[in-house]
C-alpha cells in the first residue's frame, strides 16, 4: 500500500478501563478509528466520555488499553517504550488544554527545542520558530516567557510547538477550552489554518459542536464507542 493510501494513525477494537473503590469503569469499549493523511477530525463527547483517554491511546503516552494502534502502520503495542518514544517524536504534535510551555524559555525558544530534539539544526529552528510564531500573529512577543503572555497568546505558542516539526498527526486535548469564546474561535481558526497549509492531519478534542463544525469530519464518543456524526458543515465540504 502506498503512504498515500495508509491511514496516518488506525485504531481497531481500543479498550480501556479504570478500576476506581472497587468499580470498574469501562471507558473505551471498543474504538474504532482510521485518520487519513492530512484529515481533520473533530472528536466531540461530554466530559467524561472519555476523549482525553482516547487522545493518550492514540499518543502512545500510557500502557493499559486493548485492541490495535498503529501510528504511521506501525503497531504500537508492539514497540517498546523506546520505539514508541521514537513514534511520537517523528509523528506527532500535541496541543494540551493547558498550555505546558516550559516557564523558563520564551517564546521562541519554546518552539525551537522540540526541534532540536527531532535532530534539526539551531538556525533552520529558529527560522521555523519565528515563521509560525509570526503566522499566529506573535511576531512581537517571541522574546516572551508564558508567564508574560495572555491565555490566547501561551496556547498560540503551544500551537506553534507542536506544529514545529510538522507532525504528520496532530493530537490536540480541548485546545482552546481555557478561552473565551472570541479567543477560542480565532486561536482554532489560525490553528485550522496552519494544519491545512502544512498537510498535516488532527484529531481535536472538543465539546463544543460549532467548532467542531469547522473540520472535515466529526465522530462522536457515545457509551465507550465512536459514532459519526453529519454536521451540515461537514456535509457541504
Ligand atoms: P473526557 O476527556 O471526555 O472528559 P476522560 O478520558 O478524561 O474524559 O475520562 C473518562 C472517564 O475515565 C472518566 O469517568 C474518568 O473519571 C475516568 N478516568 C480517566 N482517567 C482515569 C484514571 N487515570 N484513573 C481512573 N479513572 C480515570
Ligand atoms: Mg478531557
Amino acid at each position: 500500500m502506498s503512504d498515500r493510501m495508509q491511514p496516518v494513525v488506525s485504531l481497531k477494537g481500543v479498550t480501556r478501563s479504570f478500576v476506581q473503590g472497587g468499580t470498574r469503569i469501562d471507558v473505551l469499549r471498543g474504538v474504532d478509528l482510521d485518520v487519513m493523511p492530512g484529515e481533520i477530525v473533530a472528536l466531540l463527547g461530554p466530559s467524561g466520555s472519555g476523549k482525553s483517554t482516547m487522545l493518550q491511546a492514540v499518543g502512545l503516552l500510557e500502557g493499559g488499553f486493548g485492541g490495535t494502534i498503529a501510528l504511521a502502520g506501525k503497531r504500537a503495542e508492539q514497540s517498546d517504550s523506546r520505539a514508541r518514544t521514537e513514534l511520537r517524536r517523528d509523528h506527532l504534535g500535541f496541543v494540551y488544554q493547558f498550555h505546558h510551555l516550559l516557564p523558563d524559555f520564551d517564546a521562541r525558544e519554546n518552539v525551537i527545542l522540540p526541534q532540536l530534539v527531532a535532530g534539526h539544526t539551531r538556525d533552520e529552528a529558529i527560522i521555523r520558530a519565528e515563521e509560525l510564531l509570526t503566522a499566529l500573529g506573535l511576531g512581537a512577543r517571541m522574546d516572551h516567557r508564558p508567564s508574560q503572555l495572555s491565555g490566547g497568546e501561551q496556547q498560540r505558542v503551544a500551537v506553534a510547538r507542536a506544529l514545529a516539526n510538522r507532525p504528520a498527526l496532530v493530537l490536540a486535548d480541548e485546545p482552546t477550552g481555557n478561552l473565551d469564546e472570541a479567543t477560542s474561535d480565532k486561536v482554532l481558526a489560525q490553528f485550522l489554518e496552519l494544519v491545512r497549509g502544512q498537510g498535516s492531519a488532527a484529531l481535536i478534542a472538543t465539546h463544543n459542536e460549532r467548532l467542531a463544525a469547522r473540520m472535515d469530519r466529526v465522530v462522536r464518543l457515545h457509551e465507550g464507542k465512536l459514532e459519526a456524526v453529519e454536521t451540515r458543515e461537514a456535509l457541504a465540504r
